[in-house]
């Protein structure tokens, strides 16, 4: 089957590799029908690694997917119970916990350590045109829900759960920093659970006009000068900051402005991963303020919720608009320089392997 795999940094090639074996027992196969280009990807294709994790043997990338089902074993059961079926169409969970280890068993399957994860070395992804995998990854998605939306689901999931770890209310507001795939969709999350106003930073002009018309209050770019980057949003919130902060960009200087846009008492949510494994921000100001911060990890059984939403027309129909650009597998090497490049009003690239 064709694939394409990362073969050092920036060094992504189109590859001839051997078809699936036959699904085990649990499993099923799915021949790839959509592949979201994650950050994390990105950072990947760009490093050659990922969080101390680096790329030795040509790897698939790509864990953002949905197919559908080609071949099942003897007892695929989906995480819903059911049966999975041949023609079925699924968005796949990439992870796979152990299920017995003290996180696992407390409910925290995330934080599995031996967990394996679809597209992080040293395990593939789904850049590739089927793959095999356990049955109780799968999500059945109904036929109105396209491929694209589908691969966009598990990057819905990481939303949901960064929205949970903020402990959101009516009426609270919030500041965003970094308004890519995840910042906006944090954004159209809390505007369904009330939270208001809503302010977003963010350098690139398209993603913060995208910003606004999912309902941002205000979005503005973010000037080299901290006194001065913030100075709009302290004018908006009167010099009090927001009730939550949300980092969704390169954990980079980002952080200590989250830290400065939150109010004393406040929350703040670091989802963003920094390029090198390295986070500095300024101790004062969040111990002062007594901030609360909490480190988002992927997420926690959001599949089912993701899904429920995607359901939605109109939200569905805001889904489908993030996926900006579409690619073949061929054409992945194009997919992540656009994607890194930020260009041609991107937010998300999808690659599809079985086009
Ligand atoms: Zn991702
Ligand atoms: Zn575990």
């Amino acid at each position: 089957m064709r694939a394409v795999q990362l073969f050092g940094p920036k060094d992504l090639r189109s590859v001839e590799l051997p078809d699936v074996p036959p699904p085990g027992l649990s499993d099923v196969t799915v021949r790839v029908e959509a592949v979201g280009v994650c950050g994390s990807d990105l950072h990947m294709w760009e490093t050659g690694g990922i969080g101390g994790r680096q790329v030795t043997s040509p790897l698939c990338l790509g864990h953002e997917f949905a197919g559908t089902v080609v071949e099942v074993g003897k007892t695929p059961m989906a995480e819903s119970g059911t049966k999975l079926e041949i023609g079925q169409r699924v968005a796949v969970d990439p992870a796979i916990p152990c299920g017995h280890c003290e996180n696992c068993r407390e409910g925290n399957p995330t934080l599995c350590p031996t967990h394996v994860f679809m597209g992080v070395p040293p395990d593939p992804g789904a850049l590739c045109e089927r793959m095999n995998v356990p049955a109780e990854n799968c999500f059945v998605m109904p036929d109105a829900i396209s491929p694209g939306v589908g691969s966009l689901l598990e990057t819905l999931g990481v939303a949901i759960h960064a929205v949970d770890l903020g402990k959101t209310a009516v009426a609270h507001s919030a500041v965003i920093f970094g308004a890519g795939p995840v910042g906006l969709l944090i954004l159209s999350l809390l505007r369904l659970a009330g939270v208001f106003p809503i302010y977003v930073f963010e350098p690139v002009a398209e993603r913060r006009a995208k910003a606004m018309e999912l309902g941002a209050a205000d979005a503005w770019p973010v000037p080299d000068d901290p006194a001065q980057a913030l100075q709009p949003l302290l004018a908006a919130t009167r010099g009090r900051g927001c009730d939550i902060g949300f980092e969704v960009a390169d954990a980079g200087r980002s952080v200590d402005l989250t830290f400065a846009a939150t109010r004393s008492g406040g929350r703040v949510v670091l989802v963003g991963i920094p390029p090198l494994d390295r986070t500095e921000f300024g101790h004062a100001t969040p111990r002062r303020k007594g901030l609360t911060v909490r480190f988002a990890r992927r997420m926690k059984h959001t599949y089912p919720r993701a899904l429920a939403l995607a359901e939605r027309p109109g939200y569905a129909a805001m889904l489908q608009d993030l996926v900006t650009h579409q690619f073949t597998l061929a054409e992945s090497p194009a997919a992540f320089e656009l994607a890194a490049s930020y260009r041609d009003g991107v937010i998300k690239a999808v690659v599809n392997p079985s086009q």
